[in-house]
């Protein structure tokens, strides 16, 4: 667990008690600090030494910060009325990873953002920098709360994972490396518009200096005009693409690594690691391996690590093979966007699709829908969805 020492006898509120939330109350009451938490759903076993008081009955003016759950509105569509005493009495909002930054800010830290792709490159990165007995710290937004992790302090290296979200509530942090994979519209509610959530994306950049490194994806029109903005007000700046060649930066057309800073050195074929399947895969591998490069690892273990990563669950994962058909999990695909880049990656699809439907829905998906089969409709989108598919495609509700 990460010390806070930096907030002992400091008032704090906790707005959110799931996991980051507990382990945050956790922290900080370790430390000394005065912690008063509250969630609005649930009531959980809370550590010895923390309140539990609702902070909408609390005058805020008397708490030197309140540290909210990433996914509580504190912004759009409304702020969390909680979120607006804090604004409103001039208390700081922060996230779990503020905390971070603050307590290891000897450490170097890296930085992952974009809208799909963001878990797979924090653990392909963590797990190459592991693979080269570096000392890693793995977390954020990929289900490990950051304040239950391994102190690196100023010997090692924490691989975050920063959802839009997240980042709204982290200030003092600076990446030593800092990569946006790609950006299309997601989460907007959140944001207020397009330009919201990228302007969130975009604060993975902030407070890097000169030495540091911002890698972007340029597969998308969004980050395209991003990379070039940057690029002219920055030099370490890594452009990495897997749809096309580039000048500059690092490239995986048809899974081909190339390192165009390196006499275009052709580094790896990735097609030779089965769990890393299609472009979208590739994008995250080009990723890793700048990112890598960036901190000095050697491309040789850059590679070992690039073939031995296994990939995440849920995320194309191989469940099975039952006679001929291949069994495979994608269910964190939760837009259109993710769900097309696993479409094309298979032939003969049978493809259970559902859930809770997205501004736009499954339309964006119309152009790729060849491979499929049959399409079994569950979840609260089924009409939804099938008004898309009708005409396309044979498919089944699941009542
Ligand atoms: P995130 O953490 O950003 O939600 P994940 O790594 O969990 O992303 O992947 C979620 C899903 O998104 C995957 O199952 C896959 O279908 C798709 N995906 C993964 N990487 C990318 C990428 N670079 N671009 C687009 N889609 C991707």
């Amino acid at each position: 667990m990460i010390s806070l020492e930096k907030f002992r006898s400091k008032r704090i509120a906790v707005l959110g008690l799931a996991r980051s939330g507990l382990a945050t109350c956790e922290a900080l009451a370790k430390a000394g600090a005065e912690v008063v938490a509250w969630d609005d759903m649930t009531r959980p076993e809370l550590p010895s030494g923390v309140s539990c008081r609702d902070l909408a009955d609390e005058n805020l003016a008397g708490f030197d910060a309140l540290v909210m759950s990433p996914g509580i509105p504190h912004t759009f569509p409304t702020p969390h009325p909680v979120a607006q005493m804090a604004k409103d009495a001039g208390v700081p909002i922060i996230g779990d990873t503020e905390l971070l930054a603050v307590a290891q800010g000897n450490a170097q830290f890296v930085g992952i953002t974009g809208t799909n792709g963001k878990s797979t490159t924090t653990a392909l990165i963590g797990h190459i920098l592991k693979q080269a007995s570096k000392s890693v710290s793995i977390g954020g937004n990929l289900g490990y709360a950051v304040l239950g992790l391994e102190p690196q302090e100023d010997r090692g290296t924490f691989v975050l994972e920063m959802s839009s979200y997240q980042l709204e509530l982290t200030h003092s942090q600076k990446f030593k490396v800092a990569l946006i994979l790609n950006i299309s519209p997601d989460h907007i509610d959140r944001h207020g518009d397009l330009s919201g959530y990228i302007a969130a994306k975009e604060r993975v950049f902030d407070n890097q200096g000169s030495d540091d490194f911002a890698i972007i994806g340029v597969d998308d029109e969004v980050c395209t005009a991003l990379a070039q903005r940057y690029a002219e007000r920055r030099s370490r700046i890594i452009q990495i693409s897997s749809t096309r060649q580039l000048e500059q930066g690092v490239t995986a057309v048809d899974g081909l690594l190339v390192d165009h800073d390196d006499n275009n050195r052709i580094v790896v074929d990735l097609k030779q690691n089965a769990r890393l399947p299609g472009a979208h895969n590739w994008q995250n591998a080009a990723a890793a391996y700048a990112c890598c490069k960036a901190l000095n690892l050697p491309v040789e273990k850059i590679v070992e690590g690039l073939l031995s990563f296994t990939g995440l669950e849920h995320r194309q994962e191989f469940v099975a093979k039952v006679g001929k058909t291949t069994f495979i999990n994608d269910s964190k695909a939760t837009n259109a966007e993710a769900t097309e880049k696993a479409l094309v990656c298979y032939d003969d699809i049978y493809w259970i699709v559902g859930g809770r439907a997205k501004e736009g829905g499954i339309y964006q998906l119309l152009t790729c829908l060849n491979p499929i089969r049959q399409a079994f409709l569950v979840g609260e989108s089924q009409d939804y969805f099938a008004g898309s598919l009708v005409g396309q495609l044979p498919y089944s509700k699941s009542g």
